[in-house]
């Protein structure tokens, strides 16, 4: 619920009204539904961080029909792996942003989705990236994982969810990320 108009002075209080819109997700369109406010005065469309968020649908139907990794099995993953992002990153060669852009809901590049597979499916894959020399992981983080990797497993559990309620307009499109 919308306490009131964020462009006008429209006083009321503005429910959330859905919307089907079709997004565009690597050339391929893909229908979701936009959870909005929209001002009966002015018009003006506001979404909420907490509502429904049609590119984070679009993007996980997106996962399911190309059978890519969904944000909450990688950090799942990787928690369980026992690394941290930055560490995970560096083993992998990557920026330092991409993994948590990754986790937090951006598309992944393919080529990202098969080798963080490549680690889950293959233990044995993640263990030799640990025994290459490498300046972020020390001798006592390594004995850690190498004794961890043992408890490696691809069960999931439920994705937490993001905090505050933050209302923005929706034509800016702006989106939180946490
Ligand atoms: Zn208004």
């Amino acid at each position: 619920m919308l306490e009131y108009c964020l462009n006008c002075d429209y006083a009321e209080e503005i429910p959330p009204t859905r919307e089907t819109v079709i997004i565009s997700v690597c050339g391929e369109d893909i229908e979701a539904i936009e959870e909005l406010y929209r001002c009966p005065a002015c018009g003006e469309a506001f979404t909420s961080s907490l509502g429904h968020d049609a590119l984070t649908e679009a993007y996980r139907k997106y996962r399911h029909r190309h059978g890519l990794l969904q944000p909450e099995e990688i950090r799942q993953w990787r928690e369980q792996a026992g690394l941290t992002q930055q560490e995970l990153s560096a083993l992998l060669g990557w920026e330092s942003t991409t993994l948590r852009w990754y986790e937090n809901g951006a598309l992944q590049e393919v080529v990202h989705d098969n080798l963080l597979k490549s680690l889950m499916q293959q233990p044995l894959n993640l263990l030799q990236l640990i025994e290459k020399p490498s300046v972020v992981l020390n001798e006592e983080k390594r004995q850690q994982l190498r004794r961890q990797l043992h408890f490696v497993s691809t069960r999931l559990r439920p994705p937490v969810n993001p905090d505050a309620v933050v209302l923005l307009p929706a034509k800016e499109m702006v989106r939180w990320t946490s």
